[in-house]
């Protein structure tokens, strides 16, 4: 496609945030394309992810809520750090609404996205590697790999998940390495979960159980070697290693499969516009999924977005003015996720010797106060400053 045409908006890449974001403004009442790498849109990825309380009114209003059988709900949240005292449980009672969060496999995610996509017949075009976004005074000229194929568009959208073609665009984020990368998989224990989630923070790294299906979907962190060496292990000596760091809190661990891992950093985008371009999502800041508030946030960047274009004239989009609502709109909120999301890692992975003391202090306090409690899951939740 070589359009010389200018386009309303033009959404680059098809992931579950850049998907929420076309299906969002597309009912604001302008015209969308969406450009995906992808041959389909489609994705064969391992990650199971949290989608907070928040997130599922979102999707459901979308029309992107996955099936019933694709979604387990979870209704307490257990969080404890490894060889110290102190543990709170946060219940969806405390924060007033039926479950704290729903589990669910991205791919399902994507799948329900996808389908709600066609259902409002918004144009998307698989196999689109964009290559280069120009921003400029009347609107972003954007280009991508099939037959040297470029279009212009009043508002270009990069939802890319933070790779290359972002750092071009809006310079190279500020970029945190963490020493960890998150070994993921599935476990089978032999106790129902009963909708129980468990957080354990350990010297090493956070170690997480989420309640899926009949099983649990584990994200272990720890330094790549370590998390290659556990990965290489035999299952009955990965189990045995498992129990030794997480206890029998969720009972005994039968078996485990399907473990990979992926690499961990937090990557913030320190101005997230330019002249008729935004970038959202991963793309705007990619986080640890510790908290997880990646998806969440970046949920939330999509729905900020749609706000501001809502009532927008075409001449307009992504104007100086439109887009500085959105910075304004946005800003507390993702300050509020990345510090959260940092300060976990950060916090309850060192090793100073009070430390753990105060940890233990925290988590003790929190599980003494109810509204502590509710606030820190309302959070969690609803993004800070959502007017919720
Ligand atoms: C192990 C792990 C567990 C996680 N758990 C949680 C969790 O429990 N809760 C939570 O909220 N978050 C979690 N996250 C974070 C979450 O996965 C991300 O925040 C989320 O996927 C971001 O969505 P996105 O659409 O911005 O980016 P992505 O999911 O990365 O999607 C980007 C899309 O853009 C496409 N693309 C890339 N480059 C181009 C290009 N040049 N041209 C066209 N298309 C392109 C890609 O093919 C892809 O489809 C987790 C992350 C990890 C690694």
């Amino acid at each position: 496609m070589s359009d010389t045409a200018s386009k309303d908006i033009v959404i680059v890449g098809g992931g579950p945030v850049g998907a929420a974001a076309a299906l969002g403004l597309a009912r604001a009442g302008h015209g969308v394309t969406v450009l995906e790498a992808r041959a389909s849109m489609l994705a064969d990825d391992r990650r199971t992810l949290a989608i907070a309380y928040g997130s599922k009114v979102i999707l459901e209003d979308l029309g992107a809520w996955p099936e019933a059988h694709e979604v387990t709900p979870i209704t307490n949240i257990h969080v404890t750090q490894r060889g110290h005292f102190g543990q709170t449980i946060i219940t969806a009672e405390d924060a007033g609404v039926p479950a704290l969060g729903y589990v669910m496999r991205y791919n399902a995610l994507v799948e329900a996205l996808a389908r709600a996509l066609n259902s409002a017949a918004i144009e998307v075009v698989t196999g689109a590697v964009v290559e280069r976004v120009v921003s400029r005074d009347q609107d972003a000229e954007i280009h991508w790999n099939q037959g040297a194929a470029s279009c212009r568009a009043r508002l270009a959208v990069l939802a890319d998940g933070g790779r290359e073609l972002t750092a071009a665009t809006f310079g190279t984020p500020e970029e945190s390495r963490y020493t960890q990368v998150a070994l993921v998989g599935q476990v089978h224990t032999d106790q129902p979960h009963h909708g129980r989630a468990y957080e354990r923070f350990t010297p090493s790294g956070p170690v997480a159980l989420l309640p899926f299906a009949r099983h649990y979907a584990l994200v272990w962190t720890g330094t790549q070697e370590a998390v290659e060496a556990l990965i290489a292990l035999p299952e009955a000596a990965f189990l045995a290693r498992l129990q030794d760091y997480f206890g029998d809190r969720a009972g005994q661990f039968l078996d485990v499969s399907g473990r990979s891992w992926f690499p961990l950093t937090l990557k913030v985008v320190k101005q997230v516009t330019r002249p008729h371009a935004v970038c959202i999502g991963n793309a705007a800041q990619t986080m640890h999924p510790v908290a997880g508030q990646g998806f969440n946030l970046g949920l939330r960047d999509a729905a900020g977005l749609t706000r501001v274009a809502q009532g927008v004239a075409r001449d307009a989009l992504g104007g100086s003015e439109m887009l500085a609502r959105y910075v304004a709109a946005r800003a507390r909120d993702r300050r509020a996720g990345i510090n959260l999301t940092h300060a976990l890692v950060t916090g309850f992975s060192n090793h100073l010797p009070l430390l753990p003391l105060l940890r233990g202090q925290a988590l003790t306090a929190m599980s003494l106060l109810p509204v502590t409690r509710r606030a820190l899951a309302r959070v969690m939740m609803f993004g800070v400053g959502a007017g919720r």
